[in-house]
């Protein structure tokens, strides 16, 4: 067994005792219903090796670390005029807060908070029906995992729906600065359904390497961005992939990192390794509570922290 392959063993292993597991979000129904003891990590390195510990096969609701894609593909599409309709610091904020909507006219302050993302959706979504932009969205994450297995949870979907009223709130005001350019259902629906992915540990790890290994999938050696894009998404998620809980991410882990209410988290340690973890119960802002222990005592182990030892 390597190294690698023991300490994501040995962390899973610890994690599953453990009794503080956060608590499970229920503001989307469908997500309450997740079991609060499942816990997944996953890890591809940069040497093809995929270590797997624990649920690391158990699909889970990746949520918000979908952002991470859509700001991908939205900066493929439109390159840097995406920065027009989102800026890129910290909000300081929780993820569904209005407020800073208000002083900077609609303008989100980054990609990876609610309101940042429903904007990078609007900008997918023009010019195509939502059906096609919701299918290009996962197609790509198909395509970045290799395993057209992927699917959407349309029973997620729906809950969020039914009950997205702060979402809407979000949308209604950017929309009324002229900052959505599509009919806010139309953009909302393909928010939801792209929130309510459903992928493994193993599925999101495989997702992310392209991140780790300067825009390149080091499996097939094929480029899905300039390295100098995969530098800059590395460095927002860095600063605002756990939202008002970056800092602590930061200081903690040490890598950049984008959670998801489902209790999942990708990080990512440059030229190392891909991680994906999962366990449902979240913390104050939202972010997975044992996934950011797990990923500190990983960052330890291995030494990858992007701040040094
Ligand atoms: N779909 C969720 C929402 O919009 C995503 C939030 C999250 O994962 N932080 O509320």
């Amino acid at each position: 067994m390597s190294k690698l392959d023991s300490v994501v063993k040995d962390i899973a292993a610890e994690m599953r005792q453990r009794p503080d597991r956060g608590t499970v979000a229920d503001y989307i129904p469908e997500l309450a219903h997740v079991d609060p003891n499942a816990f997944g990590l996953a890890v591809a390195d940069a040497e093809g090796e995929l270590a797997c510990g624990g649920d690391a096969d158990l699909p889970f609701s990746i949520q918000s670390i979908s952002k991470v894609f859509t700001l991908t593909l939205a900066l493929g599409m439109v390159g840097d005029r995406l920065w027009q309709r989102v800026g890129r610091e910290p909000s300081g904020t929780p993820f569904n807060s209005i407020v800073q909507l208000e002083r900077e006219r609609g303008i989100p302050r980054n990609p990876f908070i609610n309101a940042g993302a429903i904007a990078v959706t609007d900008v997918i979504l023009s010019g195509h029906q939502p059906r096609e932009a919701l299918g290009e969205i996962l197609r790509f994450m198909q395509f970045l995992a290799d395993d057209p297995s992927i699917t959407i949870d349309r029973a997620v979907a729906a809950s969020e729906d039914r009950t997205g009223f702060r979402n809407r709130a979000l949308a209604n005001y950017m929309k009324s600065f002229g900052v959505l350019e599509n009919p806010v259902d139309f953009t909302l629906g393909v928010y939801f359904h792209h929130c309510a992915i459903a992928m493994t540990c193993r599925q999101l790890a495989l997702a992310g390497r392209f991140l780790a290994h300067q825009g390149r999938n080091p499996a097939t050696g094929l480029s899905v961005v300039q390295p100098e894009r995969a530098r800059r998404i590395n460095a927002i998620m860095l600063t605002c992939g756990h939202y008002d809980g970056s800092g602590e991410f930061a200081y903690r882990v040490g890598l950049p990192g984008k959670s998801g209410v489902g209790g999942g988290i990708l990080a990512i340690a440059p030229g190392a390794a891909s991680i994906a973890v999962w366990s449902p119960g979240l913390d104050a802002s939202g972010n997975s509570h044992l996934g950011r222990i797990a990923l500190e005592m990983l960052t330890r182990r291995m030494g990858w922290s992007i701040f040094g030892g």
